[in-house]
């Protein structure tokens, strides 16, 4: 027998799509995939060579669960001198098999499953947001509160709507700017003013409250936003957790290495529960791969630079060629490699397949089904997502060209 608890887990859409798209391809279909949050390009060697150099020396065993204070020191100071996160030391810092990781030990060491008498910790999300926040808070057994975001606001939570959302109960905010799968992000005013909201509500009616701010997606900024840490607002800073990773920046996505930092005697204590989790789920992570990320965090600025760049410029394609396709509404990203177009005036066409479209599920099933392009439905990222699609621009300019098209095709064939 398998548990409830597993058997209530909802897959992960972006994952199940990117391996679906995969399998198709095994099987020689010619699918153009625009699933995975995954860039095209591979790891930049001077990384590489820390891992193999410290493989070749004997870097093989156990190490120290939240890895070894060389690296932790060196997230630290990464945190405390580009995301002005003062009074962070190498204590303050866990480091985990990618953000995911930490986000999940983080969320079970935030809420507790309620007593039958008790009403559950909440979690407030601003939506549509990154597809695996919701399943993991609610398995540690907190309550998701979200807050509606939409094309006309620029998919921004206000300070007022967070001011409402704040009850008692609420233990946790969660952002994610620059924001996938929006592509959007808050300015430095805009985060400056949510955490006066946090600050205040923390003083007054929920004194629990913590902030986790994942920002994985920092360095992949293009739209002249200058992205700023809530960490380093100092009235907010012990209460507020930095997550981040180098999946995204560095082109890492297979190494799996992320980490958790929160400054303060909270903070600190916060990271050694998350390292009593690791310690009975993994571990260390690859003992190989610390040098990597302290070569990656110190050394790679140029790479990350030019990555960030080539993004730009498919950005710019992308939302131009989305654009051009009539029934299609998209709001051009700022950040990030993700367009998140609404197709949802398209709702109740059918295919030449025969499929009616009624909802955005139904239209990217149909899209992989007859015209051979994996797209995630937006369901799954929450509230206004369930009218949207999301495309990950991490491929080659030709291979979006070649998308464009293919959908351009599929919208234009459909009878409304
Ligand atoms: N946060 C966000 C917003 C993401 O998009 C992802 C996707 N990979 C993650 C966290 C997790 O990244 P990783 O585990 O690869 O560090
Ligand atoms: N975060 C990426 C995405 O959204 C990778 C898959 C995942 O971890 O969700 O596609």
């Amino acid at each position: 027998m398998i548990s409830r608890r597993a058997l209530s887990l909802k897959p992960s859409a972006t994952i199940g799509v990117a391996n679906r798209a995969k399998a198709l391809r095994r099987e020689g279909v010619d699918v153009l995939s625009f699933a995975t949050g995954e860039p095209d390009f591979d790891t930049p060697q001077v990384i590489k060579d820390a891992a193999v150099d410290a493989l070749r020396t004997g870097q093989t065993r156990y190490m120290p669960t939240l890895g070894d204070r060389q690296t932790r020191e060196a997230i630290a100071a990464k945190l405390r001198d580009e995301n002005g996160i003062a009074g962070l030391t190498w204590e303050h810092v866990g480091v985990s098999a990618g953000a995911k990781q930490a986000l999940f030990c983080l969320a079970h060491c935030l809420f507790d499953t309620p007593n039958a008498w008790e009403e559950p910790g909440e979690a407030i999300l601003p939506v549509p947001i990154w597809v695996s926040y919701r399943p993991v808070i609610e398995l540690a057994g907190g309550r998701v509160v979200e807050v509606p975001t939409t094309p006309q606001t620029g998919f921004k939570m206000t300070p007022g709507q967070l001011r409402s959302a704040i009850t008692p109960r609420t233990r946790l905010l969660v952002l994610n700017s620059p924001c996938n799968p929006t592509g959007t992000m808050y300015g430095p005013g805009e985060i400056a003013a949510l955490a006066e909201v946090v600050a205040e509500a923390a003083r007054t009616i929920a004194p629990d409250l913590v902030v986790i701010s994942d920002e994985i997606y920092e360095r992949i900024v293009y739209g002249g936003i200058e992205h700023r840490s809530i960490g380093s607002i100092p009235e907010i800073a012990e209460r507020t957790i930095t997550v981040n990773g180098l999946s995204k920046a560095y082109a890492m996505t297979g190494w799996r290495a992320g980490y958790a930092a929160c400054p303060g005697e909270f903070g600190a204590r916060l990271i050694r529960s998350m390292g009593t989790y690791q310690g009975q789920i993994s571990t260390n992570i690859t003992s190989f791969v610390y040098p990597a990320i302290r070569v990656a965090l110190r050394d790679c600025a140029a790479e990350v630079g030019a990555m960030c760049d080539a993004f730009a410029r498919r950005a710019e394609v992308m939302h131009k060629g989305l654009s051009a396709i009539e029934g299609l509404a998209s709001t051009k990203p700022v950040a990030t490699f993700y367009a998140f177009p609404d197709v949802s005036s398209l709702f109740g066409s059918t295919t030449p397949g025969g499929r009616t479209l009624g909802s955005a599920l139904d239209f990217a099933e149909a899209l992989l089904e007859e015209a051979r392009m994996a797209v995630v439905p937006g369901e799954d990222f929450g509230g206004c997502g369930g009218r949207h699609i999301r495309l990950s621009f991490a491929c080659s300019t030709q291979q979006i060209e070649a998308g464009l098209e293919r959908l351009a095709g599929f919208v234009r064939a459909l009878r409304r």
